[in-house]
């Protein structure tokens, strides 16, 4: 069985900070920096949470600004040394006793390096705590409204990088909807590389940049032309949804069932029932 810290017991807390606007943390989130003496913070999230903790001590360790910074490579050739130094951090603040929070945009378990940093604080015997968050591929669905999955066409969803470990750009095909991140730079090679992984070239995609932000944008494309979204989402973050969950939601006929039938006329309504029809003829997952 694995052991799992208490909220009490542990000393760090990996809190998502979602992948905009502040009032995106969870409410245990913004409770975690409340009760935070030191919180080490990556370049993605919204300088509004600072007024979550105004007497913490902020740290930024976004990986922009932590390149090259402190150790040299061990061994020759370890990929990135900024890692290291927020491991080493993490610790140093920990063992002298304070409330540590690590915060990271979106959700810590997606692409944000929660795996180095755990493996971290279990060596040096550190509890910890992990606070999720909305994760960016979830925030372009809900900006967009498009849903991930769909009832009957879309059963799986697959949160995927295009970029590998030494930077090389790879797609497959995992899912019937399919979000890649870390490929904005890259969407004309993403496009060539879908379409030798087996998506169909008119397969809906989406892009989507800065999610959950004021100025996010997005456009519509299909895997053919993901290159023509380039320009558009220069410099920005930006996730790229593939197949079911980039198709838009069209306005659906009325449809009324028995059960919910509208009176005739408003003369003749009686009490029951007391809510209207619903848009859309759907049954409710059980
Ligand atoms: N842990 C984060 C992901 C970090 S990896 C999360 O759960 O969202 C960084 C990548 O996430 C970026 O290259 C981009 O692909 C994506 N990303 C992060 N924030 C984003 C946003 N607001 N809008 C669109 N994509 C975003």
């Amino acid at each position: 069985m694995t052991r799992v810290a208490t909220a009490d017991a542990a000393r760090v807390a990996f809190v998502g900070a979602g992948p905009g606007e502040a009032d995106l943390i969870t409410v245990r989130g913004a409770a975690r920096l409340q009760d935070a003496d030191v919180v080490l913070f990556d370049s993605l999230a919204d300088p509004a949470l600072r007024q979550l903790a105004p007497n913490a001590r902020w740290i930024d360790v976004g990986k922009r600004g932590f390149t090259g910074v402190a150790h040299a490579p061990r061994g020759g050739g370890r990929e990135n040394t900024g890692q290291d130094t927020i491991n080493a951090l993490l610790v140093k603040h920990a063992q002298s006793g304070v409330r540590v929070v690590r915060l990271k945009g979106g959700d810590p378990s997606v692409f944000g390096r929660l795996e180095e940093e755990l493996e971290a604080l279990a060596a040096a015997g550190i509890e910890c705590e992990v606070v999720p968050g909305v994760t960016a591929a979830l925030a372009a669905a809900a900006a967009t409204q498009r849903p991930l999955t769909r009832r009957g066409a879309g059963r799986s969803v697959a949160l995927t990088t295009a970029m590998t470990k030494t930077g090389e750009l790879v797609a497959g095909r995992h899912a019937d909807t399919e979000s890649f991140y870390m490929a904005g730079k890259q969407l004309a090679a993403l496009s060539r590389r879908l379409v030798t992984a087996g998506w169909p070239a008119q397969t809906p995609a989406l892009v989507v940049s800065r999610a959950g932000w004021p100025d996010q944008i997005a456009s519509e494309h299909v895997v053919a032309t993901l290159g023509d979204a380039t320009v558009l989402h220069s410099g920005r973050p930006t996730v790229v949804t593939v197949g079911v969950g980039a198709v838009a939601v069209e306005a659906a006929p009325l449809v009324v069932t028995d059960d919910h039938a509208l009176p005739a006329t408003p003369a003749a309504a009686t009490p029951e029932p007391a809510t209207a029809a619903p848009a859309r003829a759907t049954t409710p997952t059980p």
